[in-house]
Formats: C-alpha cells, structure tokens, sequence
C-alpha cells in the first residue's frame, strides 16, 4: 500500500542548506536561510538567552501543562498586543511548538471552528504556509492576493487592496506577515496597515498574523508588533497571531512559540481555550520544556530583559549595516540591476517619500528580493559556492564584512556575464 505513494520533492531551503554543509570550498557563502548568524557567519547564541542555559543545574524534565509555561504565556502575549489585565480575558494563548507550530494549530483550530471558505496569503510568502493550510484541510481554498512586483521590487499596496476588497468573503482568512516581511523584507506602511484594516473590518474576515521577528526586525519590540496592536485595539475583530521565539531569541532548535486567538469577551475566550486544548493534547500533549523555561525567565526579568533587548539591537544592526555594504559594493562596481530596494537606509526613505509624494518604509529584517534569475542563481552556486533561494531572496545574515566584497564581485560578475 506505501508503495503507491506519490513522491514530494525535497524542501527547498532545507535541500540548500543540506548543499552548503557538504560544500568544501573555503570560499563558500549561504545566503538562503533563515536563521541570524555572526559576525563570522556562525551561529549566535544570544547573551541573554545564554546564561539561562547554563544556570539552571536542577532542571526536571517534567511535563509542562497543556497550555504551555503559565509565565511565559502571560509575557509572550503582553510582550505582543501591550495588554492590561482586563484584555488577558479576551485573549486565548497557548504554547506551541515554535512559529511553525503557532501556523499550524492556528490553521487547524479555524478549519475546525469555523471552516472558512479561503485563506488568503501573500504573494510571495514563507515557503510553509501553503503548505501548512494544504495539511490542515485541503477543502479550503488557498489564494494569493498581490503583495509584492517582482518588475519593480517594490511593495503591491494597490494590488493587494484590491483584491482583498473585492474578491474576499465574510470569514475568510487574511494571513498576514507582522513585521519584516518573509521573502520580502517590506512590510506595509502604518497608513496602509490602517487600510488592510479597514479591509478586514467592513468585510469581516479573519485577519491571522504571522510573528516571526518581533524585535529582531528593527531591533525595538513595540515597533514591530504596531500592526497587530492597531488591529487589536481599532478594530472589534476576532483575530489570530502565531509567534515565534526562533529568531528573535536564536532558539531555533528548541522550538519555543505561542498562537494567540483575540476572541473579544469572556466567554468566547472559555470555547477557544477548550478547542485548542483538545487540538493541542491530540497533536502533541505537551511542549517542550527548556527553550520555554529560558525565554519566560528572560521576559520576566529586568536586567535580562534590557540584554535581551541590547541583543535585539546588535543582530538588526548588523544586518542593517550588511545591507548596506552590499548595495556599497554593487553601486561601486555599477553592476546591472536595481539595488536601493535592499536599503534601510533613512536616505532611501527621504528618496521614496519625496518621488513618490507617499510615506514607504525600505527593507528590514534579514531577506531582500533580488531579480537574479534561477540561470543565475545556480552558477553562483556551482561557479561561486554563494547559496541562495531559487526565488532570488537573499538572506543578509550569511553576509559578513569578510564575504561582502567576494559576493559583490560575484553577483557582478554573474550579471554581466
Ligand atoms: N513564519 C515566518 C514568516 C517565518 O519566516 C518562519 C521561519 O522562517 C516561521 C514562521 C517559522 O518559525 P519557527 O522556526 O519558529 O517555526
């Protein structure tokens, strides 16, 4: 009977990074994933995160209960929507196994609750969430509205209103991306988040944020979480937030995260909470314990918590100033193709808002789009040992001050040729 089964191609970004370990050369460089890497291209382990995992001697592996780490659940949601103790009763949270985790239960719990009749995701967008939708229920239908020209490399705000204006219905789910956008690196600005809400308001759909860099986009937590907390306090709408501690604690492997579900009053938030237990208990019982037990004491503790946020600063600098050593390097060359999108750069910004008389944000976080061509891409990968997503998204953390210039060159070279 397995025999039959049909076979799925490798995942793409894991398949590259499975290419980049067994790559030899000394001159190799990995710009697809996503996961912050040092000033030497190595993992990070934040200095917050860091002394809790070595000062906890007498640790039990006990279980956790089925919501998730009582503390880490209270800080997680405050640390998202800025709630007061009257909000918490609105709110169902529960712990999950990382964001991917968040997506899932989030997609399965609205599949059973309400069954909508679409998702809507951006186009482009993380490589799961088609697939996380697909699994929890093949019945809904899965649909793109624009998010981002891929001709000008910049930002669909009329595509993207457009089509959630008129080809949504009522219960129909809107994925949207909090901050730093995934593969984009642009996000929406706070005029046309007010719109997008606008949106979900008079058609009553389900708006369900997808948090993977809160902190770790700008480096100032409240920043990144503005748009969800506009939603939550400007509109009456039920909503969803799947959060990740991945990247904005380096705890990647440990797969710590929460799905939060604005249910508005008491007794709704009682129904969820019990749905999401079941679902919870069913899949996976309890979550992991050590990852939990760090980011609730971090969270709950001032002096961590300010070190924390010092990391926070440090990883979106340095990818900031990545940014810019990149587009320095290719603007000095004049290598062919447009670049100023990758900047975070306020010059950038001023250039933006004046041509085009709007207010535009640039890139932050750790991806840009690039037109490199799938050609392209691959003799960076054969001729050149530089590793990137067929899609042309670059990831600026493999970047550092020792690589910048040879992958410049390279991509030069590439373009021209
Ligand atoms: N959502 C988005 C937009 C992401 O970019 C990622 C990771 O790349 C995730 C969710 C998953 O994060 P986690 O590793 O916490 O499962």
């Amino acid at each position: 009977q397995l025999a039959s089964l049909s076979e799925a191609p490798p995942d793409a970004a894991f398949a590259l990074i499975d290419a980049y370990k067994a790559d030899r050369s000394p001159l190799k460089v990995d710009l697809s994933p996503g996961f912050y890497r040092d000033e030497d291209a190595r993992p990070w382990i934040l200095p917050s995160a860091k002394q809790e995992l070595l000062n906890d001697p007498i640790a039990d592996h006990e279980h956790l209960p089925i919501l998730g780490h009582a503390e880490l659940l209270d800080s997680a949601q405050r640390l998202v929507f800025d709630t007061t103790p009257e909000d918490a009763n609105t709110i169902a949270s529960i712990q999950t196994i990382a964001g991917t985790g968040a997506n899932h239960l989030g997609a399965l719990f609205l599949a059973k609750a309400i069954r909508p009749r679409t998702v809507w995701i951006s186009d482009p967008t993380w490589i799961n969430h088609e697939e996380i939708w697909k699994l929890a229920d093949p019945d809904i239908e899965r649909q793109k509205y624009p998010y981002f020209n891929k001709e000008i490399l910049d930002l669909d705000f009329e595509g993207a209103m457009s089509t959630l204006s008129s080809m949504t219905g009522e219960g129909d789910v809107v994925i949207l991306h909090g901050c730093a956008h995934n593969p984009t690196g642009r996000d929406f600005t706070k005029e046309q988040w007010k719109a997008i809400a606008g949106i979900c308001e008079q058609k009553r759909l389900i708006p369900f944020f997808d948090l993977a860099y809160q902190g770790f986009a700008t480096g100032d937590l409240d920043e990144d979480a503005w748009s969800i907390r506009y939603f939550f306090r400007n509109t009456s709408l039920e909503m969803l937030v799947a959060q990740s501690f991945s990247k904005n604690f380096g705890l990647y492997g440990e797969r710590i995260g929460g799905l939060h579900v604005v249910c508005r009053t008491d007794d709704t938030r009682t129904k969820v909470v019990n749905m999401l237990t079941r679902l919870s208990r069913a899949e996976i019982t309890t979550c992991p314990i050590n990852g939990s037990k760090i980011v609730a004491k971090v969270l709950g503790n001032k002096e961590l918590k300010a070190q924390w946020q010092r990391d926070l600063l440090h990883m979106s600098d340095r990818m900031r100033t990545m940014r810019q050593m990149l587009v320095d390097g290719l603007r000095k060359r004049q290598t062919p193709g447009q670049w100023d999108h990758i900047l975070t750069d306020v010059s950038y910004l001023h250039f933006k808002m004046h041509s085009l008389g709007i207010a535009n944000t640039a890139e932050i976080g750790m991806f840009s789009m690039t037109s490199l061509q799938p050609n392209q891409i691959r003799i960076l990968r054969e001729e050149y040992h530089v590793y990137l997503l067929p899609s042309g998204r670059i990831s600026m953390t493999g970047l550092t001050e020792h690589n910048v210039e040879y992958v410049t060159e390279a991509f030069h070279k590439v373009l021209l040729d």
